[in-house]
C-alpha cells in the first residue's frame, strides 16, 4: 500500500506505506521526528534517503550547453544548503555534471573545427570518421 501523505506540489507521496500505518517512515507521525532527525544528525546513524517530495518523476534532464548545467547546479546548491537532497546525492550528479561538461567542451570544440575547415575548403580528417567509414575489414 502507498502513503497517503501528500507532497507540498499536491501529488501523493509515492513511497510504500509502513507497516500498521497509513503513511510512510517520512510521513508517519510516530516515526516522522525521528526520519527528520536522523537526516540532520549524520554520523553513524545517518541515513541518506532523498526526501521523496523531491523525486522527480519521468522527467529527463537535457543539457545542451554549459548554461544548462550552470542553471542545474546552481539549483542543487540550493536544494542541499536548503536540506531537500542529500549531500551524497549532490555529489554523485556533481561527478556526472563534469562529464557533461566535458563532453560538451568537445562537441564545441568540433563544431568550430568543422566551421573552420569548411571555411578553408578541407575535408575533415576526423580519427573518428575514418574508424566509421572503414570497410577494409
Ligand atoms: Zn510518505
Amino acid at each position: 500500500m502507498k502513503c497517503k501523505a501528500k507532497t507540498k506540489s499536491g501529488k501523493r507521496c509515492g513511497m510504500s506505506a509502513m507497516k500498521n500505518s497509513d503513511f510512510c517512515y517520512m510521513h508517519n507521525p510516530e516515526t516522522q521526528l525521528e526520519a527528520k532527525s536522523f537526516q540532520r544528525k549524520g554520523g553513524k546513524h545517518k541515513v541518506y534517503v532523498i526526501n521523496p517530495e523531491n523525486v522527480v518523476q519521468d522527467k529527463r534532464i537535457k543539457f545542451d550547453n554549459a548554461t544548462d548545467v550552470r542553471e542545474f547546479l546552481t539549483g542543487m546548491i540550493n536544494d542541499v544548503m536548503q536540506g531537500k537532497i542529500d549531500v551524497r546525492v549532490c555529489t554523485s550528479i556533481n561527478y556526472l555534471l563534469n562529464t557533461v561538461l566535458k563532453s560538451l567542451e568537445i562537441s564545441e570544440i568540433e563544431k568550430k573545427l568543422k566551421e573552420l575547415e569548411n571555411k578553408v575548403g578541407i575535408e575533415s580528417d576526423n580519427e573518428a570518421d575514418n574508424i566509421l567509414n572503414f570497410t577494409g575489414w
